[in-house]
Order: structure tokens, then C-alpha cells, then sequence
């Protein structure tokens, strides 16, 4: 990956925007939306910055390269596991694990209350398609939950996976170079969907880095899979391309990773040291907020990204859940902190713009129904400017549970207060 650095790059930039704004083009129909976003697992940012990576460079060179984080806010509530599985849904639901309820690569009990970014989008728009191009089977059939009761039996239009359960086709080697056909087929299978279905949100996922990270750690042979990855990225990239010239088609391209690795060697993950919880962002979209200038972004970003490019509307009670802020479009509220202390609830958050004239309503419930598909019930704590960052909420009797949701003009953070004794 290379970084750019380039600042009069934007100067051109802003009038493009400018011209485009007043070209007559703009009264005609919005192009159609189309999303896909790529896995690629176990790749820390300081790996994906080390290799020459040209085809995501060129990504980037359209939208941007940024760092990012996973695991959840660490020694809370919500510090989530540096495993793959859990990292997915994170993606996939906006949420850390204290909700979606993914721990490890069992995925023994999802809590498919909290709906993926597919399930919110099918909701929406039923004849829209959606495609799930994977190395690892359980991507498609548990976490997104294909044709399952739970996930209201959503449909996946077009799959290609399973393909590590076919030992003739891929012969399973010490090696695993099986991995690499599987996901060499695997971006067949999406190079081809792109160009001739294009689905309307598309995930594809690819294990082989993490393979070669595991067995190898920091050296060659784990390098020379992202520079094999970085080539599959930019057949990708060709297909959407081909899409947008010939189809008129505005898509966005989402490429990120599910966790980092060790420090010492780069074989293992799942803590919470910052290199485990190193990850990265490369992305065709161009119109990104002020938002990441000011913090590092998380994996649960990309559910309101998506959605908010996609113009999904996401219901209020799944807002209030979502733990992820857009990267596109307007934000009020970053950093979000509860203090519990004597009889106070003391909330702190920043105005992602400081001449911010707008207020923020500040909701609690003591319930959590939403973990079950029930309803919770909110009362308006307050409602305070914006500039004003924080705000003092009586606490009396302290609650087992303490849901707070700052709801901004246009986004919500929120978090939870728990007793100490009973964290989890
Ligand atoms: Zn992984």
C-alpha cells in the first residue's frame, strides 16, 4: 500500500464537484447503487502498508486508505475477541460482540435480533439481489443466515462457496496452496457475478493471508499472499470498472480485514494488543466525512457506510443499537464516554463540528428487550446543544442495566452501564 500524501490533489477535487454540481446531467435519474465489500483475512495495517500493493493503490487513489480498528473499546463492555468469525459480524451487523453474540469461529449462538447490513437491505428493497461469494461456508449459512427462520428466511441470491468441504476438486495440502485455488475460484465466481448479475450487495470473502500468516508469521511467504490477494483485488476492480462504463452503475468497493496479528511473530491473534486490533480500510469511495480525519474508524463503521450509500433506511430501534458511525454523508457525535458515579450518570461526547448549532436528545432505558425481539422503552433524559459535549443525568438506585442513546441530527452513539460485579 502506498500512502498518498498529496493535499493540492483536492483542489482539483473540489472543482470537479463543483462543475459536476451545475452540469445539466444532475437532473437526470440517479445511477443505480451497488455495494461490494471484500474480507480478507488477518492482514494488520502495518503488513498491508509494507507490500506493493497497485491495485488497491489505485482503489484508494478513487476513494481512500485509512487504519482502522477491531475489538470492540477495550476493558469494557463491548471488547470483542481478534478472531475471524467475530470479526465478520461485526462487519456484517454494526455491532460488537456483547450483541451480535459471536465469540469465536463456532458461531454457536448469533443473535440474529441485531440484523445484518443484507437482511436490513432485503427489508427494504425485496427485489433487489444480494450475493455472497465465500471461502468458508459458514459465512453464507450461519452468519448471514441464508434461508434460516431467524433471519426471516432470507434469501442469498447468488453464492459460491462450500468449496473447502470439496476434498476431489481441492485436494487439502500441508501447504494449504488449496486455499489460494479456493480463493482464486472464489474471485472467479465474483468477477463473473459482477460482470453479468451484478448483484446489488455483494460480500466476498478470502482466507489465504491468514493461512500464510499463521504457518509463516512476518516473512515472505505471508507478503507474498497479500501481493496474490492485491492481484485478485484488481480483477475485482476491472469488473466493477467494466460495470460503471457500460451499465452507468455507481458502485462502492469496501476492502478490509477481520483482525491483525502478534506482535512477536504475526503467527497468532485473537487479544487485544494494538497490533491485533490493527486493521485497515481501502475504499472507492470518494465522498468520505471529516469523521476519520478526526478518529480511527472501526469495522462496525462499514454497516452504516453501506447503508447510507445504499439509502437504506435503518429503523430507529436498530439505530439505537448500532454501534458503527458512516463514513459518508453527515455525522453530529463522535466519542461517546459514560461515567457512573454516586448518583450521576456523566456523559461525555465531541461534536464532529464545532459550530455545531443543533442539540442532541439524550434517551435511557433500563431494559434491553432488543436481545430478545422485544421493544425497549426510552425516556427523554434531556435535550442539550450540541457544543455543550456533556451532560450531567440523576442515576438513582443504579440500575442493573442502563441503556444510553445520544441521538444527534444526524447519527446515534450509545452505550451501556452495567454493574461492575456483573460485566457481560
Ligand atoms: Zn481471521
Amino acid at each position: 500500500m502506498k500512502i498518498p500524501v498529496s493535499t493540492w490533489k483536492g483542489a482539483f477535487l473540489l472543482v470537479s464537484v463543483f462543475l459536476f454540481a451545475f452540469h445539466p446531467a444532475s437532473a437526470q435519474k440517479p445511477p443505480r447503487k451497488k455495494t461490494v465489500f471484500v474480507i480478507a483475512d488477518g492482514i494488520p495495517a502495518d503488513v498491508l502498508e509494507k507490500v506493493s500493493t497497485p491495485s488497491m493503490d489505485a482503489i484508494a487513489k478513487r476513494g481512500k486508505y485509512l487504519r482502522a480498528f477491531v475489538g470492540g473499546a477495550k476493558n469494557t463492555y463491548s471488547e470483542t475477541p481478534t478472531i475471524s468469525a467475530v470479526g465478520y459480524n461485526s462487519l456484517l451487523t454494526g455491532t460488537w460482540a456483547n450483541k451480535h453474540n459471536v465469540w469465536d469461529n463456532d458461531i454457536a449462538a448469533p443473535n440474529y435480533h441485531y440484523p445484518t447490513i443484507f437482511r436490513l437491505y432485503k427489508e427494504q428493497y425485496p427485489a433487489g439481489k444480494i450475493a455472497v461469494y465465500s471461502s468458508w461456508l459458514d459465512n453464507c449459512t450461519r452468519l448471514v443466515g441464508d434461508g434460516l427462520p431467524q433471519t426471516g428466511n432470507l434469501h442469498v441470491d447468488y453464492h459460491a462457496d462450500g468449496f473447502e468441504l470439496d476434498t476431489l476438486r481441492f485436494p487439502h495440502d500441508t501447504q494449504r496452496d488449496f486455499m489460494h485455488r479456493i480463493d482464486e475460484t472464489v474471485v472467479d465466481a465474483a468477477v463473473n457475478g459482477i460482470r453479468t448479475q451484478a448483484p446489488d450487495l455483494t460480500w466476498v470473502y478470502l482466507e489465504y493471508t491468514d493461512d500464510m500468516g499463521h504457518m509463516y508469521g512476518d516473512s515472505e511467504p505471508f507478503y507474498k499472499a497479500v501481493g496474490m490477494l492485491d492481484a485478485q483485488m484488481g480483477r475485482l476492480w476491472s469488473a466493477i470498472r467494466y460495470r460503471e462504463q457500460a451499465f452507468g452503475e455507481e458502485w462502492l468497493l469496501v476492502i478490509t480485514t477481520d483482525h491483525g496479528r502478534s506482535e512477536k511473530d504475526g503467527k497468532g491473534h485473537g487479544g487485544q494488543s494494538d497490533r491485533q486490533r490493527s486493521t485497515w480500510m481501502v475504499t472507492s469511495l470518494a465522498n468520505i466525512n471529516a469523521y476519520p480525519n478526526f478518529r480511527k474508524p472501526g469495522i462496525v463503521d462499514i454497516f452504516p457506510t453501506i447503508a447510507r450509500f445504499m439509502q437504506i433506511q435503518v429503523p430507529d430501534a436498530v439505530r439505537r443499537e448500532t454501534d458503527g458511525i458512516p463514513l459518508t454523508g453527515p455525522v453530529s457525535l463522535i466519542d461517546m464516554q459514560v461515567n457512573a458515579f454516586q448518583n450521576k450518570l456523566d456523559i461525555e461526547w465531541t461534536p464532529l463540528n464545532p459550530a455545531d448549532k443543533s442539540t442532541v436528545k439524550i434517551w435511557i432505558s433500563n431494559s434491553n428487550q432488543y436481545k430478545t425481539g422485544g421493544k425497549d422503552d426510552y425516556t427523554l433524559a434531556a435535550e442539550v446543544p450540541a457544543s455543550q459535549r456533556h451532560a450531567s443525568i440523576p442515576w438513582a438506585n443504579h440500575p442493573e442495566f442502563t441503556k444510553i442513546v445520544l441521538e444527534g441530527v444526524d447519527n446515534s452513539l450509545n452505550r451501556w452501564v452495567l454493574p461492575p460485579v456483573a460485566k457481560q
